[in-house]
This record gives structure tokens, sequence and C-alpha cells, in this order.
């Protein structure tokens, strides 16, 4: 049985923060601020994993307005998902991710960040999608966005 799952997300750039994306920092003017470090790929990637097994999303888990989430290691919220994945029986085939921001460039990092995530899920780093673009004619260099998918398999 396969099961699909995804997730969304998106911070705002703040000046003076380190900028953390798939686990990996990432060397920029600014950070992305909000929930917990601001790691937006591998909150999308956590999303995508609880909407695969119907589980609540991670705003629901571990709610921004709770201090014990200020700055934590988004890898934490993404154990957590993977753990209700097992539990329900499924493994990882793949996920790709699409990242949407104006910058820093993604792609002399996409390995690095591929490798991390790969690491951190469990699964080959040719199961590890990466993929950036700028977001043209949005109007919203201020922030950055990602979009994540995930295909599970019983
Ligand atoms: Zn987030």
């Amino acid at each position: 049985m396969l099961r699909i799952g995804y997730g969304f997300d998106s911070h705002e750039f703040k000046p003076g923060i380190p900028l953390i994306i798939g686990g990996v920092r990432l060397q920029h003017t600014h950070g992305l601020g909000g929930h917990s470090d601001g790691d937006l790929l591998l909150h999308a990637i956590t999303d995508a994993l609880l909407g695969a097994v119907a589980a609540p999303d991670i705003g629901a888990l571990f709610p921004p307005s709770d201090p014990k989430w200020k700055g934590a290691d988004s890898s934490v919220f993404l154990a957590e998902a993977l753990r209700r994945v097992h539990e329900a029986g499924y493994r990882i085939c793949n996920l790709d991710t699409t990242l949407v921001m104006a910058a820093p460039k993604i792609g002399p990092h996409a390995q690095a960040i591929r490798d991390r995530v790969a690491e951190l899920m469990g699964v080959e780093p040719s199961a590890v999608g990466i993929k950036a673009k700028t977001p043209e004619g949005l109007g919203v260099d201020n922030a950055a966005q990602c979009h994540a998918v995930v295909l599970l398999i019983k």
C-alpha cells in the first residue's frame, strides 16, 4: 500500500540570526525567524510525513506558542514524524522538495543538504530531491517558502 504526503512552510528572513536549511547552516546575512530554528525544509518534510499518515500537523504537535520549542532543533520534529510513520507500518520510498527564496543560492549547498536530510531520515541520498527556485514575480523576497512531497510504502 502506498501513501502520499504534502507539506508547505514559509518563514520570514530576519537579520543577524543563523540560516539553517535541512539541518545545514548556510552563510548569509539573514536567517529565518519564527518557530524553532526556522528550518523550513525540515518543517515542510515533517508536515508531509505527518499528512501521509493522517497525523496532526507540526503546529498542532509542536505549538509555536510553546516556549519549549523556541530555538529548537527541527530534527526533533522530523524524528517524531518518522516515529509515527514507522509506527503506522510504513517506510519512505522517496521525497521531493522545492525551496522558493531570493537568496542565498541553494545550488552550491544542495548536495550537503541532500546528504544531511537523507541521514536524518534514514534513506539513501538518491531518494531525496532538493530543488530551489527564486520567487520571480511574487514580491516575497523577505521570505522563504518550501514545498515537500513524500511517498510511503507498507
Ligand atoms: Zn516552519
